[in-house]
């Protein structure tokens, strides 16, 4: 397997790989991102490409091509290995018999969804919706190019065409109702005692996750169908269908997100679709009323710039407002985009498009958007109606992480209310208690103890060698070879000699193969976070040779350390021996090793 492995990494460039989930740049020969596992302010997620793997220095995870995708898609081994073997065009073995009933019932799931996906579609093209719901959409201005790209589909009339199909293809219906295609019909005793299709008679919309597979569905009560029934039914928590990580059209949209560095996020899946049609590549929906810090997270790999497009009822602008509180919280900028008459998206660009693309365009920032709105609410000459207007704003204010924005904007508000900063700084302050903050977790690893590898003072000089060393194979083996008797006898830490010795010798002198032996993780922590700080350092050398050179410095520092602190115990010593009269022999044998020492240069 490790074959595999090895000709799949050679193909992929895990710069190109990483940036297809994060933003990332140049920073001398590596390239630098905020870290996409933890939330953080100054980018610490680094990756070298000379060295093919990465590491974030704030929660200190780190790996090759292959940890990268299981961590950020939540991927075993076996499944990161089978997704970029299939990138690569690297061919992987079959699997021995219990691998493959394992992946059979981990797969199951994705199986049943892209299969109901494929029926739904058909039924669209070629069966009954055909008529009135593929030509609903089509009104509605969607291109059959567009309808295709989103593999929007069609659930026909009756409880158990899905159920029928999949069971035809050999699914068991308990299977089947683990993705949420079914819904469960329950007897007196709780026990269920059937199942029937959950979509009928609905347009439907496949809600995809970043990586492109169907995690679950949102279905639109068809023209023609049951309008007594809820406009929308969605897919309920799955397995695989989590409502507070779901962004719709983020398989489609990342890349481009990260490419126009900003993200259209608007309240529904067909104000998407139009979007994307009019040429904004760049635009998902939440599924569910406000964003959620989850979603915020996954937005963030790609963007810190958020534009907003909510309906203008009171429930899109508190939903609006909500997310945006989050947003600033995180430090990502929101700004919102305003129609005339409250249009939703897929209207406003079916009537006028270049208008939504001009108002998209010029988008405002969402903290100004929502002053203005309350000072035409509200009446600023009364007192009451300005209280109002501060315990309004009190939520947003009081998110932003960035010290300098708050006061930013407090500056703003005293000028057009005519308040003192002082008095509402204060009035923010006590509304700050009552706002429900959103907990952040910042994973802190106390790296200035490096764990047990700092024994004391004296070995920081051997730890820095062995980082220089570790970070580049071909020094490593050199330099183990060189001062292998050196470092065994005068190193003070064991633990270094351990490393740069024994285990480099086992691990061929190369870094990773050295990780995957150490099975502490807070020594692989340390190593990778010494590892990264010693590439970096090592750009400034260009050859083998000059690295050499440089380690030898470190060396002759060693040396002359232990010089300096045996000489000093010999004239201690010395002093001993003359204060208790110690024999002229014993005199003798120290006063020649001072000498010796202070001779050699
Ligand atoms: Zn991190």
């Amino acid at each position: 397997m490790s074959i595999v492995v090895e000709e799949i990494k050679s193909k992929l460039n895990i710069v190109d790989l990483i940036g297809e989930y994060v933003r990332l740049q140049k920073a001398g020969a590596s390239w630098k991102a905020c870290c996409p596992f933890h939330n953080e302010k100054t980018p610490s997620f680094s990756v070298s490409e000379d060295k093919q793997v990465w590491h974030c220095f704030g929660c200190g995870k780190g790996g090759d091509a292959f940890g990268f995708i299981m961590e950020i898609e939540g991927l075993e081994f076996r499944e990161a290995l089978e997704s970029l073997a299939q990138k690569t065009g690297v061919e992987v073995p079959e699997y021995t018999k219990g691998d493959a009933a394992q992946k059979k019932e981990r797969n199951k799931i994705w199986d049943i969804l892209d299969l109901s996906t494929k029926f739904y579609k058909k039924q669209l093209w070629e069966g009954e919706g055909k008529k009135d719901s593929l030509k609903y959409l089509k009104e509605r201005g969607l291109s059959e190019e567009t309808i295709g790209e989103f593999d929007l589909g069609y659930a026909p009339k009756g409880w158990r065409n899905l159920l029928d199909f999949l069971t035809s293809r050999g699914f068991e219906k308990e299977e089947i109702s683990k993705s949420g295609v079914l819904v469960e019909k329950k007897g007196d005793g709780g026990n269920v005692e059937s199942y029937y299709d959950r979509f009928r008679e609905r347009i439907v919309f496949p809600i995809k996750d970043v990586t492109g597979k169907t995690i679950g569905y949102s279905a639109r009560v068809a023209p023609g169908g049951d309008e007594s029934q809820a406009k929308y039914v969605n897919t309920p928590e799955t397995e695989a269908y989590h409502k507070s990580i779901a962004l719709y059209g983020i398989d489609k949209a990342k890349m481009d997100i990260k490419k126009e560095d900003w993200v259209l996020l608007v309240e529904g899946n067909m104000d998407v679709i139009a979007a994307w049609q009019a040429g904004i590549k760049n635009t998902i929906a939440i599924s569910g009323t406000a964003m959620t810090p989850e979603q915020l997270n996954i937005i963030k790999r790609y963007t810190k710039n958020i534009k907003m497009f909510f309906d203008m009822d009171e429930a899109g602008q508190k939903a609006a407002k909500r997310s945006a509180e989050i947003a600033f919280e995180k430090e990502m900028n929101v700004s919102i985009v305003e129609i005339e008459n409250g249009k939703d998206a897929a209207d406003a660009v079916r009537d006028d498009m270049d208008n939504f693309l001009k108002a998209v365009d010029e988008a405002s920032s969402a903290m100004e958007y929502f002053i203005e709105k309350l000072l035409s609410e509200y009446d600023k000459n009364k007192i009451e109606d300005k209280k109002k207007i501060i315990e309004e704003l009190s939520g947003l204010v009081n998110s932003f992480s960035s010290k300098v924005e708050k006061e930013h904007w407090i500056r703003k508000i005293s000028e057009k209310l005519d308040i003192s900063e002082s008095t509402l700084f204060d009035a923010f302050n006590s509304f700050q208690d009552k706002f429900q903050r959103v907990s952040r977790e910042e994973p802190q690893i106390d790296y200035n103890r490096a764990d047990e590898f700092l024994q004391n003072r004296e070995d920081s000089v051997e730890l820095q060698i062995m980082g220089f060393l570790i970070s580049d194979d071909n020094v490593w083996k050199e330099a183990a070879k060189k001062y292998q008797k050196e470092i065994e006898d005068s190193f003070s830490n064991k633990k270094v000699v351990d490393i740069i010795i024994k285990k480099g010798k086992e691990s061929d002198f190369n870094f990773e193969k050295l990780i995957n032996k150490i099975e502490d993780e807070n020594q692989k922590k340390y190593l990778r976070k010494i590892y990264f700080e010693n590439i970096e350092k090592g750009e400034q050398f260009s050859t083998t040779e000059d690295k050499l050179k440089a380690v030898e410095v470190d060396f002759t520092e060693i040396r002359k350390r232990k010089k300096k602190n045996r000489i000093r115990e010999l004239f201690e010593k010395m002093t001993v021996l003359a204060q208790e009269g110690g024999s002229n022999e014993e005199i003798e044998k120290v006063r020649k090793e001072l000498l010796d020492l202070s001779e050699d240069k």
